[in-house]
């Protein structure tokens, strides 16, 4: 009797582990702190630390001094121009509120 309690038991915590709404999905970040940014009037790169607590509103390209801001619906130069969406977007999927 002892037994049979057991291994149900067992089975039904191996049917929790599988259905974990976690899964596999979840990726306890790995945070990609640089990006390469990309003037959009000139092409030049440049690979930028971004800002971990905050979005990047401006930036002004090192060769041509453009002064860039995000496109609409974007929360800041990098995710607009650079290669990697910032820290925020990487960790919450979205940014400033
Ligand atoms: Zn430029």
């Amino acid at each position: 009797m002892g037994r049979t309690t057991r291994r149900v038991w067992l089975w039904k915590k191996r049917l929790r582990t599988i259905h974990s709404p976690h899964g596999n999905d979840v990726v306890i970040s790995t945070i990609v702190p640089e990006s390469l940014l990309t003037c959009p009037q000139c092409g030049f790169t440049k690979l930028e630390i971004m800002p971990t607590d905050a979005c990047q509103f401006y930036y002004a390209c090192s060769n041509c001094e453009t002064v860039l801001r995000p496109n609409p619906g974007d929360c800041c130069v990098f995710c607009s121009f650079g290669s990697v969406k910032c820290p925020s977007i990487q960790v919450r999927g979205s940014c400033c509120g």
